[in-house]
């Protein structure tokens, strides 16, 4: 099985699909992820994302394209996790899968109000060191700002504050959001109402991707 999670930028996508993956035993493919570790890295790919990254742009399709077939296990079994992000990512996803007899089985469109994902995004921390995924209000460490995984002082991203949270909305909406219609036509768009709490949608979600 092949799942895409779509959605504005803090939705819950990232946090949904950690679980969902260990559980369903699916390979997590967060472009988001993989972008940041290249960049901390100072890769190639790394140096040329930063800039999209910062200003809360999209990182050409090329570039993406290319990371994901360099990623892709050879029997599928994923979650797509923040891609794809254009209608371009989409078709090339699609030949992909199609060339390996594969294809897209499930859309999840993680539906959220904007005031919901603007205070998700302003009270996001991230651990920098193991990369999980924290919130000051709704999913906080134990210890004050701490990571509970290794122990390390967590930080906001840079593109969680204000100024490129709005860009990134913009973006979403310009970029990603015809996807909808492009994976609705197909017949695989699942809504999901992901405004209420963590373990509420997970539940819901489990539900619908069983379905
Ligand atoms: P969020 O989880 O908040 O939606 P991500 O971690 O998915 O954000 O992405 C962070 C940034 O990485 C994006 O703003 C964009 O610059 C870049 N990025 C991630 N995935 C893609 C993609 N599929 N296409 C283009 N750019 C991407
Ligand atoms: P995305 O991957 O879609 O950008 P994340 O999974 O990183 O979103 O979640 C964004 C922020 O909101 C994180 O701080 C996360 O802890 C928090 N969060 C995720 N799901 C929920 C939820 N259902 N209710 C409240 N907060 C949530
Ligand atoms: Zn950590």
């Amino acid at each position: 099985m092949n799942l895409v999670f779509l959605g504005p930028p803090g939705a819950g996508k990232g946090t949904q699909a950690k679980r969902l993956a260990q559980e369903l035993g699916l390979v997590h493919i967060s472009t988001g992820d993989i972008l940041r570790e290249a960049v901390k890295n100072q890769t190639p790919l790394g140096k040329k994302a930063k800039e999209y990254m910062d200003r809360g742009e999209l990182v050409p399709d090329e570039l993406i394209i290319a990371l994901i077939e360099e990623v892709m296990p050879p029997g599928g079994g994923v979650i797509f996790d923040g891609f794809p992000r254009t209608i371009a990512q989409a078709q090339a996803l699609d030949r992909m899968l199609e060339k390996k007899g594969m294809k897209v089985d499930r859309v999840v469109l993680f539906d959220v109000p904007d005031d919901v994902v603007v205070e998700r995004l302003s009270g996001r921390r991230v651990c920098p060191n193991c990369g999980a995924v924290y919130h000051i209000k709704f999913n906080p460490p134990k210890n004050d700002e701490i990571c509970d995984r290794c122990g390390t002082k967590l930080v906001q991203r840079d593109d969680d504050r204000e100024e490129v949270v709005r860009n990134r909305l913009e973006v979403y909406r310009k970029q990603t959001e015809p996807l909808i219609e492009y994976y609705e036509r197909k017949g695989i768009l699942i809504r999901l109402d992901a405004s209420k709490d963590i373990e509420d949608v997970y539940q819901e979600l489990k539900k619908v991707v069983s379905t």
